[in-house]
């Protein structure tokens, strides 16, 4: 099976071919979060999409190289701008932690030094890395075995360093009247075709945006920061520019060069890192290996909204994944309504809709469990394994997620409250259907999730038990003892609900 993927480069939908299509391997670099605070769900959207494209290119057959940054250093609250304004976004969070700590307000058991923007950033790094493997996103399991796979900037500033040296040689880039190195945009006539940016565009728009001393210096106003000697900023480093720190789109240039090589299959990241992030990430990378290319494909996610508005820290409309669950709702289900709407579609984030994808996560799983309990059974039906090549084939249509789903809840339908389709000598086992639902898990990756939080959470064989004496109260007529058990239940976190095929369980969201 191919893949098609929509190419934000082209704005093309094009058939996945990898540069190694003969060995099948996919070199895959994903922009990864900025350590200064705890990542909120819309970040998630994001990284979780990154996910699920790996994970079909690896149901159909490819091994993925993926490597993420955790940004550490160098990335300026004022990002919208080519050449990155404002503060540094760990000092920010230094300093807001050190005001915390002095009134006694830093969350419990943390004991870091607010003073120094490392620790802060290691904290929650440590804190993002427990959030996405809760989400089961897979490269956090091979960053365990290879920290590089998940990279700091702050140990590839010689690499950055290298980098800038490269591009100053070939007259990409300039030493400005105040000693800081600035890319030249008109070195690179690419310069603004991710973004469909032009030349004039961008320079009417950085000119009012950015202080006129800094623009006075500058070649061209679009020309953005390379690296930027300061003897204040509190993470510095030597080089020949002076001691000072690097701009913050040159650590992925740099990082994925060292991990991955000049030219990669795919980058992604969310819709704003188009521009500028990514563009002058293709702009500095294509210089300084002198190749056409830096990603061949470009995959970005929509942003999650909330009523409307951008998910964002700044507004403070966010939920986190520790809020979500604190509600009830289990990491699975999470992943599970954040990856259901079309990466290229904004999603609105509700808790309707994720109360939904729990009963739909419980109910697969539910059905997962009894299919491995009962493999031995011979059905003449078997609707998981009818229902997996098309599930695939809606994956490759440039990751249809819902069609996928679709496809899975309509096989699911099929078994009714714990009964095969059909008994009888025919097609094949019970655990040839449970195969199947693992290859649809594999890419959907909300399964194998929930294994570990129901047996954690929930006493299923209590709550099947109280199920089959509700239904025997109510076939005898007993109305308040049948109340009474699903108070029980309900008390338990679970509601049920009675339909076409039985009773059906699932945890309550609040
Ligand atoms: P940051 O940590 O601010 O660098 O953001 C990390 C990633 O999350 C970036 O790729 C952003 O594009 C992405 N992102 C931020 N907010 C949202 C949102 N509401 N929906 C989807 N992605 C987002
Ligand atoms: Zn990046």
């Amino acid at each position: 099976m191919q893949l098609n993927l929509y190419n934000s480069l082209t704005r093309q939908t094009e058939r996945f071919i990898a540069i190694d299509e003969d060995k099948k391997v996919v070199t895959f670099y994903t922009c990864g979060p900025t350590v200064y605070d705890f990542a909120h769900i819309g970040n998630f959207r994001a990284f979780l999409n990154a996910d699920v494209l790996r994970r079909t290119l690896e149901a159909i057959g490819y091994k993925v190289n993926q490597v993420m940054n955790i940004t550490d250093v160098g990335h300026m609250t004022d990002d919208a701008v080519a050449d990155g304004g404002g503060e540094d976004k760990m000092e920010v969070a230094a300093n807001r932690l050190a005001e915390a700590k002095k009134s006694g307000a830093l969350p419990e058991g943390v004991e870091l030094d607010p003073t120094d923007p490392l620790a802060v950033a290691q904290y929650y790094a440590q804190a993002f890395i427990e959030d996405a493997k809760a989400l089961g996103m897979e490269i956090v399991d091979d960053a365990q075995a290879n920290p590089d796979v998940m990279p700091r900037p702050t140990q590839y500033i010689s690499q950055m360093i290298a980098m800038v040296e490269t591009l100053v040689q070939k007259e990409h880039a300039y030493v400005a009247n105040d000693g800081v190195v600035y890319f030249d945009v008109q070195s690179f006539p690419e310069y603004g075709k991710l973004s469909g940016n032009t030349m004039e565009q961008l320079r009417s728009g950085e000119g009012g945006r950015v202080d006129m001393e800094t623009q006075a210096v500058k070649k061209n106003p679009a020309d953005f920061m390379l690296w930027k000697p300061d003897h204040n900023h509190l993470m510095r480093w030597a080089s020949p520019w002076g001691e000072g720190y690097p701009g913050w789109h040159l650590e992925c240039s740099a990082m994925a060069t060292s991990l991955l090589g000049d030219v990669i299959d795919i980058h992604s990241g969310g819709e704003d890192n188009i521009f500028p992030h990514h563009e002058c990430e293709i702009a500095q990378s294509c210089c300084a290996t002198d190749e056409n290319s830096f990603a061949n494909y470009w995959f970005h996610t929509r942003f999650l909204l909330v009523d409307g508005g951008k998910m964002s820290k700044s507004k403070g409309n966010f939920y986190t994944l520790r809020d979500l669950v604190n509600k009830g709702a289990t990491p699975a289900a999470i992943r599970l309504e954040l990856i259901r709407t079309h990466y290229r579609s904004n999603a609105n984030f509700t808790l309707q809709g994720l109360k939904d994808s729990q009963r739909q996560v419980d109910r697969w799983k539910r059905l997962a469990d009894w299919l491995c309990e009962h493999g031995c059974v011979k059905v003449n039906k078997t609707p998981l394994q009818d229902a997996k090549e098309k599930f695939l084939a809606a994956m490759c249509d440039d990751l249809n997620v819902a069609g996928a789903i679709g496809c899975l809840s309509e096989a699911v339908s099929e078994y009714t409250v714990d009964m095969p389709p059909e008994n009888g000598e025919g097609l094949g086992t019970l655990a040839d259907e449970h195969k199947a639902l693992q290859v649809m898990d594999s890419v959907l990756g909300v399964i194998n999730l929930e294994s570990c939080a129901s047996t954690k959470n929930v006493d299923v064989d209590k709550i099947e038990s109280l199920i089959d004496a509700r239904l025997e109260a109510r076939a005898s007529k007993e109305w308040n003892r049948a109340d009474e058990i699903r108070d029980e239940l309900c008390a338990m976190g679970i509601e049920i609900k009675d339909g076409a095929d039985g009773t059906t369980w699932s945890r309550v969201v609040q």
